[in-house]
């Protein structure tokens, strides 16, 4: 099962990124957003694949869209507040948007809703909307 959205930041920046993989293909391809740099665009890179690579420019100057902090218990997360979650990387079950588990990788990929860099004003304004599940 893969999940698809939209996404969109406060420049005016608008995208789409699908991520997981199909039925078919499960365990084969893992889809997942990164940020081409040469592009300045979002795109969606096979996590099983050898050589993750742009497919449009080619390049391999890619950033994985995946959240750099750390998912803490609730009542911690409540405690601190955003500034200290903010301060000491942590964020909320609620502020992701999406858990992608490879299994391949045996590692987690999480998507956070608000607060992504977004790749054409590289400011923390980009944010996730759900679109569609696929099959
Ligand atoms: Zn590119
Ligand atoms: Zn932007």
């Amino acid at each position: 099962m893969g999940t698809g959205f939209k996404v969109h930041c406060t420049c005016g920046y608008l995208g789409t990124a699908d991520v997981g993989s199909t039925r078919a293909m499960l365990n084969k391809e893992d889809w997942f957003p990164f940020r081409c740099n040469q592009c300045k665009k979002l795109v969606d890179v096979d996590l099983l694949s050898n050589n993750m690579i742009c497919p449009d420019c080619k390049s391999a100057d890619l950033t994985s869209c995946e959240t750099t902090t750390k998912r803490c218990r609730d009542w911690l997360g409540k405690l601190l507040g955003p500034r200290l979650r903010q301060r000491f990387g942590l964020h909320l079950r609620d502020d992701e948007i999406q858990e992608n588990y490879c299994w391949q990788l045996k590692k987690s990929f999480i998507l956070m809703r608000e607060g992504n860099i977004c790749p054409q004003c590289k400011q923390p304004n980009m944010r996730y909307v759900l679109d569609c599940m696929f099959d």
